[in-house]
């Protein structure tokens, strides 16, 4: 579910990168959403890569398997793509530079507007995150955390299966920020939905 939250935004990112040239809303949202997927997806990957080293058990501990390398290079992402305040700032800077590409934001979320009563709380959220401009530098990782949040959700109520947006908005969107992993709500048809979506099919 982590992973696909990430990827569904990695591939409207990619169609901004499509449409930039002759869309110039598309450009604002490229602009805007490039730093803000960043930040969270950085933020995410060692956090992810711990848990799923966790699930190996000491198997995954020790160095006879991939995860440790793995573990060990996740924080890099937040380095070298830029770190987490310094992207932070870069929105900042974006938003103030361009506060339409703010308007483009928010209309890309209203797409999916009334679909979940719990994104739509999540939306309510950040516009009054992004109303308030006192303190936005001590408050950026909150706000840019919750334009992550609730671009994913967004995009996962529109394109992914039922059981993988309805498991991110309980899980991702609650207010408060989303925990740690493996809190979704007690539902055994979603977890086998979810689990047999992401399960190696192995070749015949
Ligand atoms: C293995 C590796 C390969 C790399 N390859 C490349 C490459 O090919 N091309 C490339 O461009 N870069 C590359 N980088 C990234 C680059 O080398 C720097 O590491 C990166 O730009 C961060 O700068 P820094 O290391 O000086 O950290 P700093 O900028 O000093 O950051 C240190 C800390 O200070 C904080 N900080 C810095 N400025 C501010 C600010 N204004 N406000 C608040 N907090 C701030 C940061 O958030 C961070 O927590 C690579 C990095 C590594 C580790």
């Amino acid at each position: 579910m982590e992973s696909e939250a990430a990827t569904v935004v990695a591939m409207r990112l990619a169609a901004t990168f499509d449409a930039a040239d002759t869309d110039p809303r598309e450009e604002l949202l490229q602009r805007l959403l490039t730093p803000v997927a960043k930040y969270w997806t950085c933020k995410r990957a060692p956090v992810h890569a711990a848990e799923s080293l966790e699930c190996l058990g000491g198997m995954g501990y020790v160095e006879e398997s991939d995860m440790p390398r793995v573990f060990r290079q996740s924080p890099l992402n937040g380095v070298w793509e830029g770190s987490g305040n310094v992207i932070c700032l870069d929105v900042l800077r974006a938003m103030q530079r361009s506060p339409e590409s703010v308007m483009v934001f928010l209309d890309e979320v209203e797409r999916a507007a009334g679909t979940d009563a719990r994104l739509d709380a999540a939306t309510a959220r950040l516009r009054k995150e992004l109303d308030d401009g006192d303190s936005i530098e001590s408050r950026a990782r909150g706000v840019v955390e919750q334009m992550a949040l609730v671009m994913q959700g967004t995009l996962l109520v529109q394109h992914a299966p039922h059981e993988v947006a309805d498991a991110f908005c309980a899980t991702r969107l609650r207010e408060g920020g989303p925990g740690v992993f493996g809190t979704l709500p007690p539902d055994p048809s979603g977890f086998r939905a979810i689990v047999d979506r992401h399960r190696p099919v192995p070749s015949a």
